[in-house]
């Protein structure tokens, strides 16, 4: 048996979720909980990065949020949901971070740049905004976890939470005595798979054997009667340093769907072309039956080009191949209008709305409940990160 990988991922309570929330994220979430030690956080203190001066958005977003995470399937018995701002150790690493990350890596991160320039009715000149990498890079490390799953676009993020763990781990992971201790962690595997991290160790050490690595670093975190000290010593001793104190996180590349909106661009609340995950029929119907369609079917016999329209976007996230069938071929034979189009659609939605929103209309009403389960999440998440900020102010000289 071993531990399964931990997975760390967050959302910012800046809004209500919208369906692209549901099909770009949650649903992997779902699916991720049973296959992982999976740790969901409302990241609270981002959402000042971009809403510091809009800060009563925050309690009612969160709330709604977590209502719609388990409404939509977050099983609080399979995964942990916490509040970043109930674990001020993330923003004691942060601080501790900064004072070993250079400047010139925070304003090389592509999305810095870009955000500046693309959000133009807010100030965004501040510390916080430069630094919101490093404080999502705070958020995975004190949880010392493995994968973090993003997009293509996220990558570089990751790539700069490397970074930054290689470098504090070049500067204070070296133990004084670490080989003696490296040594003493051995024996501790068994003696057989003592002798084989030996001999690993050696084959990468001496012929650079990327397999002898992997599969020493494998064997290691499946040791489970061993200390996470002593773990990371054994890692971090493989790589000829001393202790991994911050393991390197791994981007899990994950192909979100985009999901199209109402205007055909991406779902998104700064386009307003949302439709709400726990949204009315109502509302769903309103919406939809007022989608731009293909330009070219100006009169109802005008046949249309599905490609061309929004509304086939989303026929191909909701509809099976006979109902896309029947859409293709109608619209370019002008055999069915664009409200016959938009019918099934509508019937999808709202059917893949209803029981949400139920549930949700269920927890709303018992607020303990969802209390609770966030005060559980925030307690296991808690437990990870003070271990993780001892081991860090051990290092660093203020443990005294
Ligand atoms: Fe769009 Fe359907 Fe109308 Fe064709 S028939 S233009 S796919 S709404």
């Amino acid at each position: 048996m071993t531990t399964p990988q931990r997975i760390i991922s967050g959302m910012r309570p800046t809004g209500q979720l919208h369906l692209g929330h549901y099909h770009g994220v949650l649903k992997n979430w779902v699916k991720l909980q049973h296959e992982y030690d999976c740790f969901f956080s409302v990241v609270d203190i981002h959402a000042l990065t971009t809403h510091y001066d809009d800060p009563e958005i925050i309690e009612t977003n969160t709330w709604n949020m977590v209502i719609d995470w388990l409404a939509a399937g977050i099983n609080p018995n399979s995964a942990h949901i916490y509040l970043q701002s109930r674990i001020p150790e993330i923003a004691e690493l942060h601080l501790i971070l900064s004072m070993i990350t250079p400047l010139g890596w925070l304003e090389r991160i592509p999305t810095y740049k870009s955000q500046i320039d693309n959000i133009k009715e807010k100030d965004l000149h501040t510390y916080g905004f430069l630094g919101y990498p490093l404080l999502m890079s705070s958020d995975i490390m004190i949880f010392k976890s493995g994968l973090v799953p993003v997009g293509e676009d996220q990558v570089p993020h990751i790539e700069f939470a490397r970074e930054v763990a290689r470098r504090f781990n070049h500067l204070y992971g070296r133990e004084p005595d670490y080989q003696q201790k490296a040594e003493a962690a051995a024996s501790k595997l068994g003696k057989k798979n003592a002798n084989l991290y030996r001999n690993l160790y050696k084959q990468f050490q001496e012929q650079g054997s990327q397999e002898a690595l992997e599969t020493a670093r494998a064997l290691v975190e499946s040791v489970q009667h061993i200390s996470v000290s002593d773990k990371d010593r054994l890692l971090g001793y493989l790589e000829g340093g001393g202790k991994i104190i911050l393991p390197e996180p791994e981007p899990m590349l994950t192909s979100f769907p985009v999901m199209s909106g109402l205007d055909g661009r991406k779902m998104s609340k700064s386009y307003h072309n949302t439709i709400m995950l726990s949204g009315t029929p109502d509302d769903t119907d309103k919406k939809i039956k007022k989608m731009p369609t293909d330009p070219a079917r100006v009169r109802r016999n005008d046949p249309g080009e599905p490609e061309k329209c929004p509304v086939w976007a989303l026929h191909k996230v909701y509809s099976n191949e006979d109902t896309k069938e029947w859409v293709q071929h109608g619209c370019r034979s002008a055999g069915i209008g664009c409200l016959d189009c938009k019918k099934p659609l509508i019937d999808a939605i709202i059917s893949e709305q209803q029981p949400i929103r139920q549930r949700a209309n269920d927890l709303r009403e018992d607020h303990d409940l969802v209390r609770n389960i966030i005060n559980e999440g925030c307690e296991a998440a808690r437990d990870i990160a003070r271990e993780t900020i001892e081991d860090v102010k051990e290092v660093i000289g203020l443990s005294y």
